[in-house]
């Protein structure tokens, strides 16, 4: 098996430090990462500038690693095209420091360097821990995430994929088992802090809460609340085939 590993936390973050060493007794690991944090970065890529790759060494038993100048969208692209000598069995990115469930998923760099391995038929997973403490320990959440991964390539999936994974962080006794999921509904609240510089000048500095707006059971940011490891299967293909269907007829008699 051989396996690509990206984040978008960094090459030097716990989490995917801690994903490598699950890994590697899994497969042959390569990692490319950002070499510094691009959180939220999507599926951004590196236009304007030249992009290093940066072979260095890695605190696990892993093939190579790169830290790359760019974007998780770019570190991925870079070891598909690039780097890699073969096209490997598996895309994971991760561990990140922070869920990515609901419409977070669209701001993800996490997700969306694994989005970069379903684009070219991959089967990818993307992994992300319910803290925003890199303080945690990422090493339940690897464990958890091998057992998806396997499961998902004993099962023969949907190759073209992003199986999305989110770990509860709990005690590990707590964590009441894998739940297969949707994405969930949020609201975010107070987005925008209004502070004022040491000059006088105002600025703004995004956060915000999520509030939950559908409480259904099978929504991923529901399950990771009520102590599941949530995977949610999602595609590249954005279509909405009720809306085609409907706008197609209406868009006929134009
Ligand atoms: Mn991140």
């Amino acid at each position: 098996m051989r396996i690509l590993l990206c984040n978008d936390d960094g090459i030097n973050a716990p989490g995917i430090i801690a994903l490598a060493k699950e890994l590697c007794g899994f497969g042959q690991v390569t990692v490319v990462a950002p070499d510094a944090e691009r959180s939220a970065a999507s599926n951004s890529l590196t236009l304007a500038h030249p992009l290093r790759a940066r072979e260095v060494s890695f605190p696990a038993p892993v093939d190579k690693a790169f830290a790359i100048s760019g974007t998780p969208a770019d570190c991925a692209k870079i070891a598909l095209s690039k780097l890699l000598p073969e096209k490997p069995d598996l895309v994971v990115s991760g561990i990140n420091c922070g869920p990515n469930m609901c419409v977070d998923i669209f701001y993800s760099g996490t997700v969306a360097a694994a989005f970069e391995g379903a684009f070219r038929g991959i089967l990818s997973v993307s992994v992300s821990l319910d803290t925003y403490s890199a303080k945690e320990d990422f090493s339940i959440a690897a464990q958890w995430a091998l057992r998806c991964i396997k499961q998902l390539v004993a099962g023969g999936v949907e190759p073209a994929r992003v199986y999305n994974v989110n770990v509860p962080c709990i005690a590990e006794n707590e964590i009441k088992g894998i739940k297969v999921t949707r994405t969930g509904t949020i609201d975010y609240r107070e987005e925008y802090d209004h502070r004022r510089d040491p000059y006088g000048r105002s600025y703004y500095w995004i956060k915000g809460n999520p509030i939950i707006v559908d409480e259904n059971s099978d929504c991923d940011i529901v399950a990771v609340k009520a102590g599941y490891v949530s995977l949610t299967p999602l595609k590249p293909d954005l279509t909405d085939f009720v809306s085609f269907k409907s706008l197609s007829d209406q868009f006929s008699k134009c």
